[in-house]
């Protein structure tokens, strides 16, 4: 089910559940001394007060007509019927907008990030980011300046005043790193360039992205002589890990590995599964 049809659900969930609740509560009837007074009333008697917490109106079989609206009643519908009607506006503001602003700005910072799509166009490259927002066109003309953070491990690029991060984890990082333009002379090349040379193997995914020990892009740990598994035995139960999304799915995994986003494969790869 998608998150769309999801939210519908939960809205009309949480609609009838309101209404529902208001008709209880504006029947709910209590044997009582009547809550207010009316034409031919008597405090000691004992009638149906209908209505918690507020009584709407009384049911008196002693006096005619025998229903007795209390004098707050129609404000008191009128206000439920006005809650019942803006709270389903309120509601698809909540789950359309107020969340998903919420999965990208806080609670989702790194997802969002991992989910973050870099590609190489024509004459620049685009910015997809996920949770359904537009995605962003630039052409190096427009491109001021490109340059790594202290850290390396992101760009910082100038469209003329406005600054853009792009992070080594925004899908397409490694490759965007290897195409930026010669003209953007702050940008250091040989960094980037000794960078992906300095790549090793993945015995796992047969991708050439192993940084000291992990592998940039199934992230895992690759294997060394001080583990106790053997490596062939190792590198099985990786792949298997690795692989049993795409085996859930019905997929058949490629014995070949095939080079991505930037990164070159391992031609002498070995698929163990
Ligand atoms: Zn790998």
């Amino acid at each position: 089910m998608n998150r769309n049809t999801h939210f519908d659900k939960t809205i009309k969930r949480t609609l009838i559940g309101f209404i529902l609740l208001f008709i209880f509560l504006d029947f709910f009837p209590i044997f009582k001394n009547p809550d207010f007074r009316y034409t031919g009333s008597n405090p000691e008697n004992f009638v149906w007060n209908i209505g918690a917490p507020y009584t709407l109106f009384i049911f008196d079989q002693k006096v005619s007509p025998y229903i007795f609206l209390s004098p707050l009643s129609y404000f008191i519908v009128f206000f439920q019927a006005l809650f019942i009607v803006f709270l389903k506006p309120i509601l698809k503001l909540y789950f359309y907008q107020i969340i998903p602003l919420l999965m990208n700005n806080l609670f989702y910072r790194k997802l969002a990030s991992e989910l973050t799509e870099i590609e190489l166009t024509e004459s620049g490259f685009s910015i997809n980011k996920p949770f359904g927002r537009n995605s962003k066109s630039f052409n190096w003309n427009e491109i001021t300046n490109i340059q790594f953070s202290e850290n390396k491990k992101g760009v910082i690029i100038l469209n003329y005043d406005k600054e853009i991060i792009l992070k080594d984890n925004n899908i397409g990082w490694y490759e965007f790193i290897q195409n930026v333009p010669q003209k953007f002379t702050e940008f250091d090349f040989s960094y980037a360039g000794d960078f992906m040379n300095s790549l090793k193997p993945c015995g796992v995914c047969g991708i050439v992205a192993v940084n000291e020990d992990k592998c940039i892009v199934c992230e895992t740990i690759a294997w060394n002589s001080q583990m106790t598994e053997n490596k062939v035995e190792y590198l099985k139960s990786k792949q298997s890990e690795f692989y049993s999304e795409t085996v859930k799915d019905g997929f058949k995994i490629k014995k070949t590995a095939e080079p991505e986003h930037g990164f070159k494969a391992d031609e002498n790869w070995i698929l163990y599964i």
